[in-house]
């Protein structure tokens, strides 16, 4: 009677009352977490077809079909595979064949039906010249493999020189190819560890297998490769034609009055970054776009007078080329424009003491000095890359 007399006070207090529920509270989580535990270790081991929905009976098909000119994103919807990984199917055969080669391809799928619905497995693709596999593994969709008719990779270690080296086992026509390939990218011939070489070999006799992609390891762990599609040479890995070097033209014919760098200004006397060059181009003298570009801005300023800007696309960013105290504006933003197209005159329109163009050059916003930058490699356009790819991711399924 005593010690409850003594709880009495504790038993009215609230928060007392409060630490109680909680710690009930915190029992049966603990009580429940139990029994999930206990059904978990109760689940016999199930495989995983059936793990789709367990209980439902689910049955292997195999659909086999040809893809017509609807295309292969709309034969495997047809084929009754949820959109989700029809998208991802279609973006794993598009990294490496092109949508026209797929037109009378052979689809044979492995799907799981469950409920009326189709859930991807596998399948081949087989097109002319090439076979593909792909699996879904996990929620994803692999390239397994692909195969490529006539498409053979000469693997050679290299001992000393290269041209050397390769002589011996590749023919001459072959040899000089692939060091012609070599100079023209500007790659080194010197401290190679390892070629591999990619070549469509003929079946008629007496012609030469065609060079498709170089891919060189050096003894430092740095990787090269050339990829040839038509006519041009390709960087697959930095995005960019050998063949796309553009040289960036001197914008007008005259002398530098003044270079980039820091200097008293000539109007504010007073010590000033000169972020361009001076060309001491008399009044009227015509100026020159320095490589094809759209005109970005086109404006008028106390500084710079009349002043157009051109950007140049290139495969890591962009160059502008600038054009400051022109006469007038003579073009309009958003134009497109040809390298050596006129842009305008010189003049003496903003903050000048006599006519001249004052030419400037930015990579990526950032303005650079106009004699360090003389040539720069322009951007793909998109097609032209989606191809490098595919070729190149091709290669990189087969080697
Ligand atoms: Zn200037």
């Amino acid at each position: 009677m005593a010690s409850f007399v003594r709880l009495m006070p504790r038993l009215i207090n609230f928060t007392y009352i409060f630490f109680e529920l909680i710690s009930l509270f915190r029992l049966c989580l603990f009580m429940s977490g139990c029994i999930v535990i206990l059904k978990l270790a109760n689940v016999p081991k199930i495989s995983q077809s059936n793990m789709i929905l367990s209980n439902i009976p689910v049955k292997q098909l195999m659909v086999k079909h040809v893809i017509g000119h609807e295309g292969v994103s709309i034969s495997f919807s047809k084929e009754g595979i949820a959109l989700n990984q029809v998208a991802k199917i279609t973006q794993e055969i598009e990294k490496v064949i092109p949508p026209s080669w797929l037109y009378n391809a052979v689809i044979s799928t492995k799907v799981f039906e469950q409920n009326g619905q189709h859930k991807f497995d596998e399948c081949y693709i087989t097109g002319k010249g090439f076979k593909i596999f792909l699996k879904s593994i996990d929620d994803n969709i692999i390239l397994e493999w692909i195969q490529r008719e006539k498409r053979e990779i000469f693997k050679h270690k290299v001992n000393g020189n290269l041209r050397n080296s390769i002589s011996k086992s590749l023919p001459m026509p072959m040899v000089h190819t692939i060091m012609q390939y070599m100079q023209k990218a500007g790659k080194s011939l010197h401290n190679i560890h390892n070629i591999n070489v990619e070549y469509e070999s003929s079946s008629q006799k007496g012609v030469m297998p065609k060079i498709s992609l170089i891919d060189v390891k050096y003894k430092n762990g740095e990787n090269n490769v050339i990829v040839q599609l038509g006519k041009k040479l390709y960087d697959p890995m930095k995005n960019y034609s050998y063949d796309d070097l553009v040289y960036l033209n001197k914008p007008v014919n005259a002398r530098v009055s003044s270079s980039y760098g820091w200097r008293i200004h000539p109007v504010l006397k007073i010590k000033r970054m000169h972020r361009g060059i001076d060309y001491a181009a008399p009044l009227g003298t015509p100026i020159y776009a320095s490589a094809d570009g759209i005109v970005t801005r086109a404006f008028v300023c106390r500084g710079y007078g009349n002043y157009i800007e051109l950007t140049h696309p290139t495969y890591n960013g962009k160059i502008t080329t600038g054009y400051a105290h022109l006469t007038k504006l003579l073009l309009n933003k958003n134009q497109k424009i040809k390298k050596g197209e006129l842009i305008g005159y010189s003049g003496n329109t903003g903050m000048t003491t006599a006519a001249h163009l004052h030419y400037e050059i930015k990579v990526d916003g950032k303005f650079v000095n106009p004699n360090s930058i003389k040539t720069f490699y322009k951007k793909m356009k998109n097609e032209e890359l989606r191809a490098v790819k595919q070729h190149y991711n091709a290669y990189k399924c087969i080697k």
